[in-house]
């Protein structure tokens, strides 16, 4: 909440203040955001108009997530443009559907839906480390910006990849009564990570 009080109500009266405000919950999206409680600072001028108060700004906060290519932590200062126009709470002259208008409450201007419309309409859909990121192997998973050359042996020959398969279970089979013979804690032999879903 932002106090217009100092600010008086005579057209064209203006003030700039700057500020910071611990970051409310849920202020972006799901894969990126300002953390709830960190630091957003807000850098605003408030102008009295006819019908309410107009605030231009920005709001200044530390962003974190993680890429969508290669799932690495994400965490960039970012800048959000804020406007929007408060009407004063006898006014009748706007209809409160209005993108971009608010009503205010008394002299007080509630900044918290115009700070999160600003964050979450500015927030890429996909954040990514850097914007080339190649992502990560489609065959082992490993994160190709730290590996960029990295090969594999050829794809199997499919004449042969019936004879793999059953080899594979057979494999596995032995596996599972070693599994049951011997301390769990030595038997982690398959690839770690292997499902990186399970975690969801
Ligand atoms: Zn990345
Ligand atoms: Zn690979």
């Amino acid at each position: 909440m932002l106090d217009t009080r100092e600010l008086g109500r005579r057209p064209g009266s203006q003030r700039q203040v700057s500020f910071s405000v611990p970051a409310p919950a849920d202020l972006g999206i799901e894969v990126l955001g300002v953390p709830e409680g960190s630091s957003v600072e807000l850098t605003l001028r408030q102008e009295a108009v006819m019908e309410g108060v107009l605030v231009t700004g920005t709001a200044s906060a530390v962003l974190a997530g993680e890429c969508a290519r290669c799932l690495e932590p994400i965490s960039e200062q970012s800048e959000f443009d804020l406007q929007e126009l408060y009407v004063y709470d006898d006014s009748d002259i706007v209809d409160d559907e209005d993108e971009g208008v608010s009503r205010m409450v008394g002299d007080l201007l509630d900044l918290e839906p115009v700070l999160r419309d600003a964050v979450v309409l500015a927030l890429p859909f996909q954040p990514l480390c850097r914007d080339d990121c190649p992502g990560l192997c489609i065959e082992c998973g490993a994160r190709l910006a730290d590996d960029p050359d990295h090969q594999h042996d050829e794809p199997i020959d499919p004449r042969w990849a019936g004879l793999a398969t059953l080899v594979e279970d057979r494999g596995s089979a032995d596996q599972r009564a070693e599994d049951r013979a011997a301390d769990p804690a030595d038997s982690g032999a398959g690839p770690s990570g292997s499902d990186p879903k399970r975690s969801e």
